[in-house]
């Protein structure tokens, strides 16, 4: 049977739970066990899929096509673990299942409770979906207090007790502040934390503390006395120079060797830190650098972008590069500034979005990308933006546009089902946001003699999608006509997946996310591609 860790937080939010639970998972994997990571989100919305990337940062998508707390791509990305629709949960999604087996009368008029209804629906997530793992992580998001996070709370105990405290392991993070003008490490807010987490029943088996900088032994021991965990268990993490540390960091203070001792387990093999310290000494030690521009909606929150800048920073760990993100405001950008606001950068990437605000500043800076000869990738909407410019501007269609942004012009992007059906729009009948776009992984083909093939090295690719608009693959004789080639196609030929302009240096656009597939010990190649044209961009 697998054995479940469970990971807590305490203090105060992101002290870096994904990353600590991701950094385990590699660990454990390393040493030859089969792992899998799972996140319980708090939070009332049914999935993420609709939350502004303003306020939650990214969605994440998944092979199976959920959409997810963007930690899911932390912990594929460090696990290299691919994450699946069963590994996500909110409280909305449990209510929501909860309720609706009510209505169908599927609690046989009985009263309806958090415990035991919502608990027991909770365990039955924490178990679902599982054969032959050893390990099971299952981060609790939010931190141990809010109201929120009660129930999981509640459901995690029960849970440890259902299966034997030998088989489930309680790990609590929390803050260890440094004061400065005292200069004095504080362990105080740690024991409150875990005062509060064993009022609700809870008791931590490992304490990872957080902190600026080393805690030396005697506060470890304070807080192994009041808080009645072994001293071995109390675990530090001092802040790290590049997130790439974090499973070296953890393998030097024994976090895996706890774990494994804790449930009695030998290690199956030697952990390989080797591919972690190759990258590091890169991401430390390059002096080149090239500025590639964002240019999007959601510049001002770091999160609202997650995997593509991790991509990139991947493309470019692999041409021994760093690489600055210069965010630009597609809103606020005008055509006039454009040639300024660009000056010395090497490459332009517009990224996925939805809606009209902001799309004449992209299709301004795609028109000076293509004409410069300035490296460019278009990313989903990106990509959908690309084809409108070349529309307008090549193609002397001036009207083109998408049908997202309303039933007027040439809807040379729109909904595949509004040119499949004699020309009688069925645009708009769907009113439910949630739930209703082409997710997850789909096939392409890709075409002989294309650059998209050379990059891949591949005939048929996989990469997830998430959108609900299509380019009419009806123009596509016009477009190849004048360069702009589309060289990837859904294996029914009927939806364009990927556009490249023939005579430029790199000009690419795709309609799925290649960003939630690179992972730093593996950087995907179109990123590794775009930075190495960037590179070579003068
Ligand atoms: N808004 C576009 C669509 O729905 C693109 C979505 C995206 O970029 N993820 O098709």
């Amino acid at each position: 049977m697998a054995r479940f860790i469970f990971v807590t937080g305490g203090v105060v939010s992101s002290l870096g739970k994904g990353l600590s639970s991701a950094s385990l998972a590699y660990l454990l994997q390393s040493r030859g066990f089969k792992v899998r990571l799972r996140k319980l989100d708090p939070y009332l919305n049914v999935d993420p899929g609709t939350m502004s990337p303003f306020q939650h940062g990214e969605v994440f998508v998944t092979d199976d096509g959920a959409e997810t707390d963007l930690d899911l791509g932390h912990y594929e990305r460090f696990s290299g673990i691919s994450a699946k629709n069963s590994d996500n949960i909110t409280t909305g999604k449990i209510y929501s299942d909860v309720l609706k087996k009510e209505r169908k009368g599927g609690y046989l008029g009985k009263t309806v409770q958090v415990i035991p209804h919502i608990t027991n629906r909770i365990k039955e997530f924490i178990k679902n979906d599982t054969s032959k793992e050893d390990f099971i992580i299952c981060e609790i998001g939010g931190i141990v207090g809010d109201i929120e996070s009660l129930p999981f709370v509640e459901a995690i105990r029960q849970f440890a007790n259902d299966v034997g405290k030998k088989n489930a392991l309680f790990i609590h993070l929390t803050l260890v502040p440094y004061l400065r003008a005292s200069d004095e490490i504080k362990t105080k807010p740690t024991q409150h934390s875990v005062k509060e987490l064993r009022s609700l029943g809870i008791q931590p088996d490992i304490i990872i503390c957080r902190s600026e900088r080393s805690i030396p032994l005697e506060h470890r021991k304070k807080i192994s006395l009041f808080c009645n965990v072994n001293i071995e268990n109390v675990i530090q993490t001092v802040d790290v120079k590049t997130i790439y540390e974090a499973p070296i960091s953890f393998n030097r203070e024994n976090l895996d060797k706890q774990v494994l001792e804790y449930f009695k387990i030998k290690s199956r093999k030697k952990v390989n830190l080797n591919p972690w310290k190759k990258i590091i000494k890169i991401v430390l030690q390059t002096k080149k650098s090239i500025n590639i521009a964002i240019i999007g909606k959601y510049v001002d929150l770091k999160d609202a972008y997650k995997s593509l800048d991790e991509a990139l920073a991947h493309g470019g760990i692999h041409n021994n590069l760093k690489v600055n993100l210069v965010r630009i405001d597609s809103e606020n950008l005008k055509v006039s500034e454009i040639k300024n606001k660009l000056k010395g950068i090497s490459g332009i990437l517009i990224p996925g979005g939805f809606g009209k605000r902001g799309t004449e500043g992209k299709i301004a800076a795609i028109r000076y990308a293509r004409l410069k000869k300035i490296p460019f990738f278009g990313i989903c909407f990106g990509m959908q933006m690309a084809i409108i410019e070349f529309a307008r501007n090549k193609l002397n269609i001036k009207t083109a546009t998408s049908s997202e942004f309303g039933a007027v012009g040439t809807p040379i992007i729109g909904l595949i089902t509004e040119w499949n059906r004699d020309g009688k729009k069925i645009i708009g009948t769907d009113k439910n946001l949630g739930g209703t776009m082409r997710l997850g992984l789909y096939e392409a083909k890709l075409k002989d003699n294309s650059l998209i093939k050379k990059i891949y090295k591949s005939k048929l690719i996989q990469e997830r999608h998430r959108h609900r608009y299509e380019v009419n693959i009806n123009y596509m004789d016009q477009f190849e006509k004048n360069d702009l080639i589309f060289s990837g196609l859904s294996p029914d030929n009927k939806l364009p997946e990927i556009i490249e302009l023939k005579n430029h240096p790199w000009f690419v656009g795709v309609q799925f996310h290649p960003e939630f597939k690179s992972r730093p010990l593996s950087p995907h190649p179109l990123f590794s591609s775009f930075i190495k044209a960037a590179k070579n961009h003068k």
